[in-house]
């Protein structure tokens, strides 16, 4: 991640120093991390600023006799400049004007149109329609696609202001090209945001925020070319690849008869076509090398301008609520395409009819809920996720109002396993397949299940051995001990009350949009975690590391060589699976994320991100790995 901090670095004083040259600064080379500048004086005054400033970027030890100005992504200064720039680009912002504004029955349209899975919707007291503005802006990128050729386009993300999403509808994208300039509605107020991680609409935190999204938008977009290409420049490359072969392979062909023909007793000779060959050989890495680098596929993004678009549309605040919980939402109509805008998730911020409500006032798909509590059914989102636990016993998630605390071992249990929490000498009770309802912890999927009963304690240990061959820990341990025979547990191994395996409350995968590496956590609680498992692809190969609870942990410091790529996702999955049942997690109790520039959303399953499937990293990866052996 210190890349991608370094990288904003560089944004920012690009951003920072392009700005002021364009308004006339004179900018001085960088000396001692600092740049001298002269401002003109009327962008100082309007700024607030000294004419001649000393600018730095870099975060770090701030000397106490330093006069420089240190800027940050937060710095007044930087938002003003921001600001400013927004004002600069949208300048082109345009309205929607000559709407039918008069329209009534918002309520009854929800309660028929929207829908909520959990939960009525139901009159505001004294609540009205009421008219206000609503903005989009679009983003005008130009995209660059860098690889043995250029191809450079341009691509625009709308976003909708007030509700923090893409528009996706290609009829609605349509309606919304005006070029009108003259404000239809000039004394109509303007909603505020209405999602979570907004600001005034048009604050730089809104406008930063909406930007990272439609980069998000963006990309998805782009999915299916970056695929395309991908696949063209494979052809190409393996068609390159194979030319250099043939050239190569019937040069050294040529040098080998040579050598053979040669007498040993012409050694002068003999040296002369060894070297050649050497050098032959050489030369063939180093174009294979090359054409490698060629080939990179690169994503340049550039933003163009903002457009802001400003249109009318009528809401009415709401109650949604059920016996327990009442919260307040906008229903909107939306004049221009003539329909009821749907609710937003809070988890997702995505579009959605019959969402839920979330115990903690959220409003959720349902596929951004936490488990549902097995005892009161009370229905959680994924931001109120640590709210729900797991019980010590069964591992079935309860919330925290139905968790019954132990008052002897302060251990939580659902209700029906109250007593069970020291029921095994001090720890809780091991639950047979049949007592469970929670599945069994699934064995390595690697390893051939053996015929005896224990088969996952049995695998495990044949797997691990065969890693590293050095374990220190003998196979006596797990094999059957005089004890074990009276009661069969097949899902818990016989070595368990000398190894007592962690049980982690969940496991989150936190997959990197931008950089071909991920981060698996074991959560001991809300935000903490015992393990910390990082995946990355590396020249050598995928290099699997963990920081955890264990001393030594047998699983730190792996490499291993990528699969093909229509395998590579299955390869990853199961190095994240590996995690899930170590720490004894069930599979419903796996989050997924995608980080794209610090910014975290959550994901319905696991999904490699494009980035992995760079064929000529995976092939370098490969080649840097069989290096090695
Ligand atoms: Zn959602
Ligand atoms: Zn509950
Ligand atoms: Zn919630
Ligand atoms: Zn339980
Ligand atoms: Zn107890
Ligand atoms: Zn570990």
């Amino acid at each position: 991640m210190s890349q991608q901090g370094r990288e904003e670095h560089f944004d920012l004083a690009r951003f920072v120093l392009g700005y002021l040259t364009q308004k006339g600064s004179i900018v001085a080379p960088v000396v001692y991390g600092a740049h001298e500048t002269l401002l003109p004086d009327d962008l100082a005054a309007h700024l607030g600023v000294d004419a001649y400033l000393n600018l730095r970027f870099d975060a770090e030890e701030a000397d106490a006799d330093d006069e420089s100005l240190r800027l940050s992504v937060n710095h007044p200064l930087v938002d003003r400049l921001a600001a400013d720039l927004l004002q600069a680009e949208a300048n082109s912002e345009v309205y929607i004007n000559h709407l039918r504004l008069d329209k009534k029955g918002l309520l009854e349209q929800a309660e028929k149109n929207i829908g909520i899975a959990n939960a009525r919707i139901s009159p505001k007291k004294g609540a009205m329609e009421q008219q206000a503005l609503h903005h989009y802006l679009r983003f005008n990128f130009k995209v660059t696609f860098v690889s043995d050729e250029k191809q450079e386009s341009l691509a625009s993300i709308v976003m909708d202001g007030q509700n923090g999403y893409a528009i996706a509808d290609p009829q609605h994208l349509q309606r919304l090209f005006s070029t009108e300039t003259t404000p239809g509605y000039p004394h109509m107020s303007v909603a505020p945001p209405r999602w979570l991680g907004a600001d005034a609409i048009d604050s730089t935190t809104t406008y930063q925020a909406l930007l990272s999204r439609a980069k998000i938008a963006l990309e998805a977009q782009l999915a299916e070319r970056i695929q395309a290409m991908q696949n063209r420049i494979q052809r190409f490359l393996e068609l390159d690849q194979a030319r250099i072969e043939e050239y190569y392979d019937a040069l050294e062909d040529d040098l080998r008869r040579r050598l053979e023909r040669t007498e040993s007793n012409e050694a002068g000779r003999r040296k002369s076509a060894e070297e050649k060959l050497a050098a032959v050989q050489a030369e063939r890495a180093a174009k294979l090398t090359d054409i490698l680098a060629r080939y990179q596929l690169r994503l340049e993004v550039e933003l163009v301008n903002v457009q802001r678009i400003v249109q009318p549309k009528v809401m009415l605040p709401v109650e949604i609520g059920d016996r327990r919980l009442t919260v307040i939402r906008y229903v909107v109509w939306d004049p221009l395409v003539h329909e009821l805008e749907p609710l937003v998730c809070d988890v997702c911020g995505q579009p959605g009819d019959q969402l839920h409500l979330c115990a903690g006032g959220h409003l959720a798909h349902e596929a951004c809920l936490a488990p549902q509590c097995i005892d009161c059914k009370r229905e959680y989102c994924q931001l109120c996720a640590e709210q729900v636990q797991a019980c010590v016993v069964c591992g079935e998630p309860v919330c925290r109002p139905s968790t019954i605390t132990c008052p002897q071992c302060k251990r939580g249990t659902c209700r029906a396993h109250q007593n069970l929490c020291h029921a095994a000498d001090g720890a809780p009770a091991v639950l047979t397949p049949a007592q469970t309802k929670a599945a069994p912890v699934a064995p390595p999927v690697a390893a051939t299940p053996p015929p005896s009963s224990r088969t996952s304690a049995a695998s495990k240990t044949g797997d691990r051995a065969r890693q590293a061959s050095n374990t220190g820990r003998s196979s006596k341990s797990t094999s059957s001990t005089p004890g074990s025979s009276k009661k069969p547990q097949p899902v818990h191994p016989p070595a368990k009350s000398q190894e007592p395996k962690t049980t982690a409350k969940k496991v989150q995968v936190v997959l990197s949009a931008t950089e071909p590496a991920l981060l698996v956590l074991a959560m001991r609680s809300a935000n903490r975690p015992y393990a910390t498992r990082a995946i990355e692809l590396q020249p050598n190969g995928i290099l699997v590391s963990c920081e955890c609870e264990k001393e030594k942990c047998p699983a730190d410091g792996w490499l291993f060589r990528p699969a093909t790529a229509e395998h590579l996702a299955h390869q990853i999955e199961q190095m994240v699976e590996k995690v899930r049942a170590e720490y004894n997690v069930p599979a419903s109790r796996v989050e997924y994320y995608t980080l794209y520039a610090l910014d975290r959303r959550p994901l319905r399953g696991f999904t490699l991100p494009p980035v992995w499937f760079d064929e000529v990293r995976l092939e370098l990866a490969r080649q840097g790995f069989d290096a090695e052996r």
